[in-house]
């Protein structure tokens, strides 16, 4: 059993990340923070001077209230985060700024079976410091 699971989620494939959640709620010991975690890929310098940063803030928020809505379903207490940046580094610094000792994370993107893993969970189970759950 694990006290804080870090759950990444890809707002692309919502059905999948639900049932990563109900793992990490197999996996979680009493009173365990459960963080949801959505990282939504930056925008290269060059194309973010032509996007408001009204747009980008309302991006972030619409990606936020989604994950909550997600949270609230699952009928437990769970945190919620959305970052911006590229997906498995932020991954790695969200799990060590919050003390995950454990990740979950789905294999690949639905479709994609044939391969082992995606390439953000490979490089998740690669780098990461805590335990890593790959759910295929
Ligand atoms: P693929 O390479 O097939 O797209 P990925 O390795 O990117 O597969 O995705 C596998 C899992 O990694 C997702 O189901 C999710 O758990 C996590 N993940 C991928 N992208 C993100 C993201 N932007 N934010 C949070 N988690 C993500």
């Amino acid at each position: 059993m694990y006290k804080t699971i870090l759950v990444p989620i890809d707002m692309a494939h919502v059905a999948e990340g639900k049932a990563i959640i109900d793992v990490a709620i197999d996996h979680a010991s009493e009173g365990a923070r459960i963080i949801l975690l959505y990282v939504v890929e930056e925008v290269p310098n060059w194309a973010a001077i032509s996007i408001p940063t009204e747009i980008i803030d309302k991006s972030l928020k619409a990606a936020h209230d989604e994950l909550k809505a997600i949270a609230n379903a699952a009928g437990r207490r769970m945190e919620v985060e959305v970052r911006s940046g590229h997906s498995y580094n932020t991954i790695l610094d969200v799990a060590e700024e919050k003390g995950a000792d454990m990740v979950i994370i789905a294999s690949h993107r639905p479709g994609l079976q044939d391969y082992f893993l995606g390439s953000t969970a490979a490089k998740v189970v690669r780098h990461a410091k805590c335990s890593v759950l790959v759910v295929r």
